[in-house]
């Protein structure tokens, strides 16, 4: 390895340091126009970034003005991606605990993570925050 290979390998992980996965908590804000936010206790705004189903959890009416956690990474832009929807990275406090963001169908006991029609039986699925995920 010559030293300027070195220090652009170096530069790479002081980058990878600087992504580690963070956490950011306030109140959902869903917004017609533009991505849900989180508007955080000093007021300022954080604009969310996540895939498919994250997003979709992001946009469910239920959640609006909720007390939600993400876990992820800011961009350079100063918007915040989410973590992969397997990953879990999207929780609810409330009354003091952590919960993770569900939605079962209690005909077909399915739990999902993005809301929508149960994949079984099209029903609406409901909204179920969960201190523990059952192991899947
Ligand atoms: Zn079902």
């Amino acid at each position: 390895m010559t030293r300027r290979q070195f220090a652009v390998s170096s530069l790479a992980s002081a980058t990878v340091l600087r992504a580690q996965p963070r956490s950011v908590r306030g109140r959902l804000t869903q917004t017609e126009s533009k991505p849900s936010s989180l508007t955080l206790s000093d007021g300022k705004s954080v604009a969310l970034e996540g895939d498919g189903q994250t997003t979709g959890v992001l946009g469910d009416p239920r959640l609006a003005g909720a007390d939600f956690e993400v876990l992820g990474s800011f961009l350079p832009s100063g918007v915040f991606r989410i973590d992969p929807i397997h990953k879990r990275a999207v929780f609810v406090h409330k009354d003091g605990k952590r919960l993770y963001v569900t939605y079962w169908c209690a005909v077909c006991a399915i739990r999902t993570y993005t809301p929508g029609q149960c994949w079984c039986c099209q029903d609406d699925t409901a909204l179920d925050l969960r201190e523990k995920l059952d192991v899947d």
